[in-house]
């Protein structure tokens, strides 16, 4: 039924407008053809908005160079000239906080990290957050009135609707915590919360290895493993935000007891405790994840060996997933990445034999291109893109 003259030329043209505002909000700097693809606009109707958008001041070209990017990039890209908004990232880990702020351009204008006990002090990590993204602000030369949202990051299973940590054996100090509430409070801006892999997958999709993809699985292997599923360039977030939850799908039924509760599940056999205590004693002492990592690289023999195994029965797991999904390709983050292909070659060894043709043959397995970042640029992208559905729904809900 129409309504506002929904329907109408003028009204499709305004609808049309909002979406290329809404991907150059999302996206930063992005070419007329990927605003075509991720819009479904034809090149026409592209080129004849930003044309317009370019005469009326609202969009400028900027020389190709993306932060991040690998090999050949278009030579001339868009971005929105409003660079005076803002947004603020905060990723919470479990030993540090980090905060940065980038202009609506996608530009990171400073950042900064402390170390601190975050998962049995939250209120104080909340504390150091916000002093923080003052400093931050006043680092870039950006008043806290132009900022437009803050995105924030827990490595844990999240409640969006309460805005809480969804697990207590993850984060024990926080529970029952509003998060969201709290630093809404304590920032005066709005804020959205999101777990540490989906944040993985938005910083992939706006900067790294998932720009040119609308559907693709992050997954993060460092102490857990999680994934982030970005299914037609969103982020697919389940019923109650535990889609993507591969670290806990069944290999063994009679495996080894996990703190989840159940059995057997794929962090028993390939999360970084379980690859430490595989490895064991090295020059008699237990190595540390990041120690296991570089001698793995370097060739040791049974790093080497409990990190490809991990590989094997991770690529079971994304199996089960290619064939729900159908992913074009998979993002492989979090810390075991670093061992390259050490960890990938396996994996993709044992997608193929365990997913169905169709979806394995066309899968690509790449690494990630951010590791130790990879969660503050997500808290960016997080803040960048919920900025961006509340302009859209300001405007005449023009969201595809
Ligand atoms: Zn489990």
């Amino acid at each position: 039924m129409a309504k506002n003259g929904e329907g109408t030329l003028s009204w499709l043209r305004h609808r049309n407008r909002e979406r290329v505002l809404g991907v150059l909000r999302e996206r930063g700097r992005i070419s007329q053809a990927d605003i075509a693809r991720i819009t479904g606009l034809s090149r026409t109707t592209v080129h004849t908005l930003v044309s317009e958008l370019k005469d009326s001041g609202v969009l400028h070209e900027v020389e190709a160079g993306v932060p991040g990017s690998r090999g050949g990039r278009p030579a001339v890209l868009l971005m929105l000239r409003d660079s005076s908004l803002a947004v603020v990232g905060i990723d919470f880990g479990h030993s540090h906080v980090g905060v940065a702020v980038a202009d609506i351009g996608h530009n990171v204008l400073a950042e900064r990290r402390c170390d601190l006990d975050v998962s049995h002090h939250a209120e104080k990590a909340l504390d150091t957050a916000t002093r923080m993204v003052g400093e931050v602000l006043a680092e870039a030369q950006v008043e806290r009135k132009s900022v437009i949202g803050a995105g924030i990051g827990i490595p844990g299973p999240v409640d969006r609707v309460q805005g809480t940590v969804g697990s207590a054996t993850i984060l024990p100090g926080w529970l029952g915590l509003r998060i969201g509430s709290e630093m809404q409070d304590r920032l005066a801006m709005p804020v959205e919360i999101e777990n540490d892999a989906n944040l993985g997958a938005l910083a992939e999709l706006t900067w790294g290895a998932g720009r040119e993809c609308s559907n693709f699985a992050y997954v993060k292997v460092a102490t857990g493993i999680g994934a982030g599923l970005v299914i037609g360039g969103k982020l697919l977030r389940g019923a109650s935000g535990t889609a993507g939850e591969i670290g806990h799908t069944t290999l063994d039924e009679a495996g080894a007891l996990c703190y989840c509760g159940n059995r057997g599940c794929l962090e028993t056999v390939a999360s970084g405790p379980a690859i430490i205590e595989l490895v064991g004693l090295i020059n008699g002492e237990v190595p540390t994840l990041s120690r296991i990592v570089e001698l793995a690289v370097a060739g040791e023999l049974r790093c080497h060996r409990a990190i490809a195994d991990a590989g094997h029965e991770i690529g079971v797991a994304i199996a089960g997933l290619c064939n729900l999904i159908n992913p074009e390709r998979v993002v492989v983050g979090g810390l075991l990445s670093r061992t390259g292909e050490v960890l990938l070659h396996p994996m993709r060894e044992s997608i193929r034999r365990h997913a169905v043709q169709a979806a394995a043959e066309t899968l690509e397995v790449v690494p990630a291109v951010f590791v130790e970042r990879a969660e503050l640029l997500g808290s960016l992208a997080l803040a960048l893109q919920s900025s961006s559905d509340r302009m859209a729904t300001a405007n005449g809900g023009a969201r595809p």
